[in-house]
């Protein structure tokens, strides 16, 4: 998929003021720093559509994003740092967890794992809650380009060992690199695929 036009809709904490349901969406989440906005500003092409920031207590909104005028990308907030409240680490909570049980256009989750990291536990136990009510989502191992082949290799064999005594099979997953582009193409084309079932 080619991109033509990506820009900024809006921000909100409140479901009720997501864009109309009537495009094909996507969400973005992960912890924090896994790099979920190097990779949506790598496969929309703009640098700075979602914000790098790095920096902890991120306002915690609901971005919604126009492409092409045909979906709606979304990035969601990075859960799991160390430093924001206890309350505020629980994804599985609040508007968020709102947002992905009853936002009827969402097509598919990214849950983005930074591929140099053991699984994490709350990693682990998101997908779980995902997949105990039927969200569909895919993985995305991040920052690729950190690794060396043998290594994330290695890496996404530990990974899919931990899934497996979970699940019945892996589930689908892409690896990228927002510094190569690795997986751009891979993870447009999904999208692409995926909007004509809408
Ligand atoms: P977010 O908090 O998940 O939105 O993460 P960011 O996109 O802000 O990235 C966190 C840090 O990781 C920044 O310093 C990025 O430059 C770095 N980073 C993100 N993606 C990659 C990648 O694919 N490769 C490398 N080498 N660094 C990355």
């Amino acid at each position: 998929m080619k991109i033509k036009t990506a820009e900024f809709i809006i921000s909100n904490t409140d479901i009720k003021k997501c864009p109309k349901p009537d495009k094909p969406e996507y969400a973005f989440i992960g912890r924090s720093n896994v790099g979920k906005s190097s990779l949506i500003n790598m496969l929309t092409g703009r640098k700075q559509l979602a914000k790098i920031s790095g920096k902890p207590g991120k306002t915690r909104l609901i971005n919604h994003f126009l492409i092409n005028e045909e979906w709606y990308l979304v990035d969601l907030p990075g859960y799991g740092y160390a430093k924001v409240s206890k309350k505020e680490r629980n994804i599985w909570k609040g508007f968020i967890k709102d947002y992905i049980l009853t936002r009827e256009n969402l097509m598919n989750l990214f849950v983005l794992i930074d591929s140099r990291h053991n699984p994490q536990k709350n990693d682990l136990e998101f997908m779980q809650r995902l997949g105990e009510n039927q969200v569909a989502f895919v993985i995305i191992f991040t920052k690729a380009d950190k690794l060396t082949k043998k290594q994330l290799k290695e890496n996404i064999l530990h990974y899919k060992t931990k899934l497996l005594k979970i699940w019945e099979e892996m589930p689908v997953f892409f690896i990228s690199s927002a510094v190569d582009k690795s997986g751009r193409e891979e993870i447009l084309d999904f999208i692409g695929e995926t909007n004509t079932l809408f």
